[in-house]
């Protein structure tokens, strides 16, 4: 098939890039390089069945044409990671909603089947673990930056379902956990790569808040695999799922596991949020997914374990 990847050249695009052609499909990519990067994507550059355009898919002519070649649609283009979101609050906020926005408006008009790729930040303070699809979202104030991450990626949502009940667009709706691996860089905030980093650089190991707050990490390919098996069921569309792994690690063990596995004398240090992020932040405590819907219908079933996840970064970082 012809596969269009919005945001192929960030860290989990790049990824489902390189399975879809292995899989033998014609794979489009359209990214700005604004989290992206040529790197991520430099190995498949060669590959006659590998098309990138460098373009923001706010340039309505060149996703049109995208979107007219290909069959399926993987929208990941999006503002992420905590630390963005909250130093660029309005890029964050009209990358998000209109890019998913114009994205699902030419997808419509030639019916063409779309995997939005949403967030667990959707589930916002809810203590209510594990987390169903079907849960409420308990967000903070907008006067707090972070939640308005996951109020735009809760109105792409909206929007995909509407799409999909009120005009019949094939749309299926991922909600995704924390994911690590190769190629996610320490840049906006993300806790695995920072910590591995600073590890091997002997930089003390930075824990925000107490280090109680707990989290579930996936391998990034684990994540590629459920998103292509999700967008290839019939019984997916119209539906939201759950990507993520259900073992649970506090940032405080976490920073001793990165510690041990890069046998680093890094001292390991605790920072406030206020200092962090900004004044009021404002984390979840635990974040934890139920994954029993993607189980059922595609057979998902996270692989690799926190402490080989953690192997495949820091051996990336020592490349
Ligand atoms: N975190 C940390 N040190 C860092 C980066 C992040 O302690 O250098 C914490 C962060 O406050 C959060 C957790 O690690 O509680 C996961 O952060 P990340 O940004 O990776 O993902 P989130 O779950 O917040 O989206």
């Amino acid at each position: 098939m012809k596969i269009l990847i919005t945001g192929g050249a960030g860290f989990i695009g790049s990824h489902l890039a390189e399975e879809l052609l292995q899989q033998g499909h014609e794979v489009f990519v359209i990214d700005d390089l604004s989290t992206g990067s040529i790197e991520n994507i430099i190995h498949i550059k060669g590959n006659p069945c590998f098309h990138y355009t460098i373009d923001s898919i706010t340039n309505l002519q060149v996703l049109a044409e995208l979107v007219d070649r290909c069959e399926v649609i993987f929208h990941l283009a999006a503002a992420v990671g905590v630390k963005l979101i909250v130093e660029s609050p309005v890029n964050t906020i009209e990358t998000n909603i209109y890019g998913t926005e114009v994205v699902l408006q030419l997808a419509n008009k030639k019916k063409k089947k779309v995997l939005i790729t949403s967030t667990s930040e959707v589930y916002g303070k809810s203590e209510n673990v594990p987390f169903g699809e079907d849960d409420d979202m308990i967000l903070g104030p907008t006067t707090k930056g972070r939640w308005s991450y996951a109020c735009s990626k809760a109105i792409d949502e909206f929007l995909a379902i509407a799409y999909y009940r009120e005009k019949g667009l094939p749309v299926v709706i991922t909600r995704i956990f924390n994911t690590v691996g190769p190629r996610q860089t320490g840049r906006y905030g993300m806790v695995i790569p920072n910590f591995v980093q600073q590890a091997l650089a002997g930089q003390p190991i930075t824990i925000y808040g107490d280090g109680k707050q707990s989290r579930c990490f996936t391998f990034v390919k684990d994540v590629t695999s459920a998103l292509i098996g999700l967008s290839e069921h019939p019984a997916a569309v119209g539906e939201v799922f759950n990507i993520g792994n259900d073992r649970e690690i506090t940032i405080e063990q976490l920073a001793l596991l990165v510690k041990e596995q890069t046998k680093s004398s890094s001292p390991i240090i605790t920072i406030p949020y206020d200092e962090a992020y900004q004044e009021g932040f404002e984390d979840m405590r635990r974040r934890v997914p139920d994954i029993s819907k993607a189980h059922n219908l595609i057979g998902f079933k996270p692989t690799m374990s926190i402490e080989d996840i953690i192997d495949s970064v820091i051996s990336y970082y020592k490349q």
